[in-house]
């Protein structure tokens, strides 16, 4: 079974045998040090020496998250979409009361950070932005770094989800200024679901201090001062724990940009293969088409539940359906955390095989 979903992902044996381990008392001696160590590694990759704190839940957990604790009930927030999980991370904020603008990209393209410094130009009372590093429902990584210029040189506080990204793409959030920054172990993590990770700067904490956001599971504060102690304030998700443990160590040892390194590989060559079937990428602009997931226009001649069903039943390779009003437009290949190059391969022989048995033939090519 060859699994390219953009998450959860397949796990390395490793990391497999490693969540398989029997419980421990997660306020003892054993579970701390891994608790340490999880969160050194995870600093490292993150590269921050900023605070990174891990809280038992899935990545819309930790947006949810760096809303309540740094915002107030009416707070001017500026949110920029380019898809789904902008929009979703916009909604946290909505419904946390925040009093929201939204800069909307057409699904496809990339945030423009002129865009954003004019936005905050013309809002002036904006407080924080929120922004999607990876937007995984449209295959686009917008350009954070420039818009974190954008962001840090107006003086608003920055809140990233870097579900799909962080560990996998480049994204130094020291460097960049990022003040909350959100993943979940699911993602570029090659760990199972359970944990969000969240990076929280000085900056995000000065916030956090006057933040009147209603609290308690998610509370910062709390997560900093139980991890002092080796621990976490509830019952961690202790086998997701072990898990990405084991899979920071194989990261360590890969070397952290050969691991970036990877995916580049993975998105230039799944590009390349898809172009050469015919397919059309749905990311308007290719230099901004993501390394950890492929989304690709569906041909007007295809039915791709039909694709997908032949790529499933034949082949072994799941891919994904496009969300919400990309339903059907276009299917999505992950390849975000562990895969080997046979995997990407066997995936886009399958989708070839796929797209020849319901006889696609691209425009202008010639039938063989
Ligand atoms: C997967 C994902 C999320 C949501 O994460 P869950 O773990 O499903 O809650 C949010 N943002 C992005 C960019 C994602 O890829």
């Amino acid at each position: 079974m060859n699994l390219r979903i953009p998450g959860p992902t397949p796990l390395p044996a490793e990391v497999l045998e490693a969540e398989a381990r029997p419980m421990v008392n997660h306020r003892g001696a054993e579970f701390a040090r891994i608790l340490e160590r999880v969160t050194a590694r995870l600093k490292e990759s993150f590269r921050t020496k900023g605070d990174v704190l891990l809280l038992t839940a899935s990545g819309s957990g930790g947006l949810e998250s760096a809303i309540v604790n740094t915002l107030s009930p009416g707070d001017p927030v500026l949110a920029v979409t380019v898809g789904a999980f902008g929009d979703r991370f916009a909604a946290i904020a909505e419904a946390y009361g925040t009093r929201l603008t939204r800069l909307e990209v057409p699904w496809g393209e990339a945030a423009d950070p002129e865009a954003v410094r004019a936005a905050l130009k013309k809002h002036p009372e904006t407080v924080a932005v929120l922004v999607t590093h990876n937007e995984t429902s449209t295959g686009v990584t917008n350009p954070l770094k420039e818009i974190a210029a954008a962001v840090k040189g107006a003086g608003k506080l920055l809140l990233v989800d870097g579900v799909s990204s962080l560990g996998s793409l480049p994204c130094p959030v020291d460097e960049w200024g990022l003040d909350v920054a959100v993943t979940a172990s699911q993602k570029g993590w090659m760990a199972p679901p359970g944990l969000a990770m969240v990076s929280v700067s000085p900056e995000a904490w000065k916030a956090h201090e006057k933040a009147k956001m209603p609290r308690v599971y998610f509370d910062y504060k709390e997560a900093r001062s139980y991890a002092e102690r080796g621990q976490t304030p509830w019952t961690p998700a202790v086998s997701v724990f072990y898990a990405l443990d084991a899979a920071l160590e194989m990261m360590v040892r890969q070397g952290l940009d050969n691991f970036h390194a990877r995916h580049a590989w993975a998105g230039d060559r799944v590009r390349q293969r898809v172009k050469e079937m015919g397919l059309q990428l749905f990311p308007a602009q290719e230099r901004y088409a993501s390394n950890t997931v492929t989304a690709i226009r569906v041909p007007a001649s295809v039915d791709d539940k039909r694709l997908r069903r032949i790529m499933l039943e034949r082949y072994g390779v799941e891919i994904a359906s496009g969300q919400e009003r990309l339903n059907g437009q276009i299917i999505r290949i992950g390849h975000m955390g562990f895969f080997t190059d046979a995997d990407i391969e066997a995936t886009l022989d399958a989708l070839a095989s796929a797209l020849n048995e319901i006889g696609f033939r691209p425009v202008g090519a010639s039938r063989a």
